[in-house]
């Protein structure tokens, strides 16, 4: 078997094959493996980062199934039970959406709804109008939501712009990278339904402590143990084939792989580069998919601005900080923070000092400590492809990790897994296309 992509869907897949003993190489355009997911050397500032934070939450059981398998549970800081601060820049005032201990879903919430601050006492009332509902709704019901946007349903359910925006569009916007208007109800729903209303514990949140590559490479160093080839650096420029099968891969110095089979690995637009003119139209839905960028900015400030491990802020400049230096472990005097900003579509075009100077402005707002400490150093990293767009109408274009080529299986965030474009999406779709190949021989 030849895999093509060395991201987590990728990595996925390939352990899987090795591990059921089939003679596997990993394909991977660039010198290491991650994909959307890894940590590199910032060579001007001298500290690894990430590219973007990621976070995970309990409900990611694929995902964290994969951290044990790896024994990487110790590298990881998953939280007992959910609590995220959110800061309105405005009044800088707190206030926490966490989960009550011992107290069933969804009524795990309502001691910390009733106590938060950003929501009118009308609007609190307002959202059992719509969790209601999503706590009721059944698979299929959710799955008939998919041509509607969420920002639709929300206000067809009396949610007005204000709660949209400083309370669905919270949590929306980082798991869909995408506020609630642009979302489909069915994307949106499930994330809540896994996350929020169904396990008191679905929505502990999960960071890494170490650089975001430790994942990836101990998932490599367990591929290469049961036996698999790495082609590190190495494109695939096209799909070799009879006709009716494909027969391998031709890789980017020309050279031919010959495979018994091929899982394509890719986001969306990289399969269609790779088919055969032929059979383009059987892969039409491919170009259904937009993709979206997410901006991350980090900062290292001369002192401690902050003393949680993460707050989201109600500024669109700001969105979600982390604390690096708490995260990672790494105490000092000054503090490294990271700004992750979804659905950032006007940052992707701004000037990357431009980015860093509203996210800097917006911090300062935001912590009354920030607004006295200075900037030591940041960097701002774009990344413009990170996930596909969950606009409504997409689910039916999310194609299944088998193909009608018999031999030709797909995996990717983008597949239909019906998660958003998550590591738990890409961890399920690597797993079910290794299920489908060793189900077919
Ligand atoms: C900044 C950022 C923040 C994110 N935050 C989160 C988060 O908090 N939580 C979360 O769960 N998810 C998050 N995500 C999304 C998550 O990272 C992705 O959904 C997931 O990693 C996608 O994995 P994948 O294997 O499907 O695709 P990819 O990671 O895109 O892997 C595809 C691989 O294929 C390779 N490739 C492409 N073309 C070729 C070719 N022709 N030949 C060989 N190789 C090729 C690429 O180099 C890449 O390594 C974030 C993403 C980004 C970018």
């Amino acid at each position: 078997m030849v895999v093509v992509g060395g991201g987590l869907a990728g990595l996925s897949a390939a352990l899987d094959l090795a591990e059921a003993g089939v003679p596997t190489t990993l394909v991977e355009r660039r010198p290491f493996v991650g994909g959307k997911a890894y940590s590199f050397h910032d060579s001007v500032n001298g500290v690894e980062l990430d590219n973007g934070q990621h976070i995970y939450l309990r409900c990611c059981t694929a995902y964290i199934a994969l951290l044990d398998r790896l024994r990487l549970r110790g590298s990881m800081r998953l939280q007992e039970q959910l609590r995220l601060p959110v800061v309105d820049p405005r009044t800088q005032q707190m206030s926490a959406i966490e989960a009550s201990a011992g107290v069933p879903a969804p009524l795990h919430l309502l001691m910390s709804i009733l106590r938060y601050r950003h929501l009118s006492w009308r609007d609190k009332a307002m959202l059992g109008r719509a969790m209601w509902p999503m706590l009721r709704m059944g698979d299929r019901g959710r799955r008939r939501l998919d041509d509607v946007s969420f920002g639709d349903w929300l206000r067809a359910r009396g949610q007005s712009d204000a709660v949209i925006d400083r309370f669905w569009d919270l949590i929306v916007l980082p798991t869909c990278n995408d506020r609630s208007d642009a979302v489909s109800a069915q994307q949106a729903i499930l994330v809540f339904q896994l996350g929020l209303l169904r396990d008191p514990h679905g929505a502990d949140i999960g960071v890494a402590k170490q650089g975001l590559s430790v994942v990836a490479e101990a998932a490599l160093g367990a591929f290469q143990a049961a036996g698999g080839e790495t082609l590190l650096g190495s494109a695939a420029r096209a799909l070799d084939h009879d006709g009716e099968r494909v027969t391998g891969v031709v890789l980017g110095n020309g050279e031919r792989r010959a495979a018994a089979g091929v899982v394509a690995a890719l986001p969306p637009h990289r399969v269609a580069e790779l088919l055969p003119e032929e059979w383009r139209g059987r892969f039409s839905a491919l170009d259904q998919f937009e993709l979206a960028p997410i901006v991350n900015v980090h900062v290292e400030w001369d002192r401690a601005v902050l003393r949680e491990p993460f707050v989201a802020v109600l500024d669109p400049s700001v969105q979600y900080v982390f604390n690096r230096s708490l995260i990672t472990e790494q105490d000092g005097p000054t503090q490294w923070v990271t700004c992750s900003l979804s659905g950032a579509h006007a940052e992707a075009s701004m000037a990357q000092g431009a980015v860093a100077e509203a996210a800097i402005a917006g911090m300062r707002r935001a912590f009354p400590a920030a607004a006295e400490a200075e900037v030591l150093r940041w960097r701002v990293v774009k990344e413009m492809e990170a996930t596909f767009r969950p606009r409504p109408g997409l689910g039916r274009f999310r194609l299944g990790t088998t193909t009608s080529v018999r031999n030709l299986l797909l995996a990717g965030a983008w597949t239909d897994t019906e998660w958003p474009a998550t590591m738990e999406s890409a961890v399920r779709s690597g797993q079910a296309a290794a299920r489908g190949w060793l189900e077919r021989t």
